[in-house]
């Protein structure tokens, strides 16, 4: 029986390990699939104070750090949590199953999938979720990215290294949601050209993989891939649907059953950042221990 097991790797996840960690308490974190969540695809992290790398690097440094105070990582993901007298017994997807007295959920979010024609179908031939993972592929090439966030952008910057050419094709008539050092430096890059108020309904190709794209105004834009950066959604799969989520499906923490607590991109309200989570994993490691504590 563990005191505390969480669920996922990333910046909220790592950091309530620690905390939970450094109070002595047995603290199992299972890890997912890939260690550090959605930070790893980051390429260059210019915005988490204090460190300059890459969200691999800064992952790989957080795990270390909280296993150094006794934390054991292991990579499993979670496919459904029961109560039990003592506290909780995770079930992960490999069958497994692990007991603890609390459990802090953070298993992030995920990108958001694009549902028009050809975008399941040319899935890793021509049409990818992550710059960081595909771009590699597209190297002299022309591509799209689809979105006008920080994620679209960012994607945008990093693939107009690779590629000969990047659209970003967004919906809206002026990137508003964007921090304006990702715009200055859109506007700033030769190879990346913007198509305001578009929308793409078709992607298509052949044995190749993709060729073009069509808007909803009909236009066919030849390209070699697209990438897909419209928004995230939060992990709660696992969770019954009797625990209330909120408008965009995360978790509210007073909405939550003794003993479990929530950090990171899949908690309501948060600003999605790696500072952000970093601090609820802290928050809510510290409501665990209490817990712990009283118990
Ligand atoms: P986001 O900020 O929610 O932006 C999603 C973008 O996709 C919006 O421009 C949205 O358009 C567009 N969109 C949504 N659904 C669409 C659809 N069906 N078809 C076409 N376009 C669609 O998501 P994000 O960029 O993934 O960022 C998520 C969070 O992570 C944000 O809080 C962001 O600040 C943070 N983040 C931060 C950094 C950084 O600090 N450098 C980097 C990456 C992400 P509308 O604008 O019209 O809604």
């Amino acid at each position: 029986m563990n005191d505390v097991i969480i669920l996922g790797s990333g910046p909220g996840g790592l950091t309530a390990a620690l905390y939970c960690a450094r109070a002595g308490k047995s603290t199992l974190v299972l890890g997912g699939n890939t260690l550090g969540g959605q930070m790893s695809t980051i390429a260059e992290l210019e915005n988490y104070p204090g460190f300059l790398g890459s969200g691999a690097a800064l992952s790989e440094k957080m795990k270390s750090q909280a296993e150094m105070f006794g934390a054991k990582v292991i990579f499993a993901s979670v496919k459904v949590i029961k109560n039990k007298e003592s506290g909780f017994a995770v079930i992960t997807d490999d069958g497994k199953e692990y007991e603890s007295r609390a459990v802090i959920i953070a298993t992030g979010a995920s990108p958001r999938k694009l549902e028009i024609a050809g975008t399941r179908e040319f899935m890793g031939r021509g049409v990818s979720y992550c710059a960081t993972c595909d771009g590699f592929f597209y190297s002299g090439r022309n591509i799209l990215v689809i979105g006008g966030g920080n994620s679209a952008l960012n994607d945008a910057l990093y693939l107009a290294n690779i590629a000969k050419s990047v659209k970003i094709l967004y919906r809206k008539d002026s990137f508003a949601r964007a921090e304006k050092v990702l715009i200055d430096r859109v506007n700033a890059t030769e190879n990346i050209f913007v198509m305001w108020n578009t929308e793409l309904a078709e992607v298509g190709g052949d044995d190749s993989g993709v060729t073009f794209a069509t808007t909803t105004g009909g236009d066919k834009i030849d390209c070699d891939g697209v990438f897909v950066a419209i928004g995230h959604e939060a992990n709660t799969d696992y969770l019954p649907e009797s625990i209330k989520r909120d408008e965009l499906g995360r978790l509210i923490p007073e909405e939550l059953p003794a003993g479990m607590f929530v950090a990171g991109d899949v908690r309501s309200g948060l600003k999605m950042q790696i500072a952000t989570a970093v601090g609820t994993g802290c928050d809510c490691a510290m409501d665990a221990v209490a817990y712990l504590n009283r118990k």
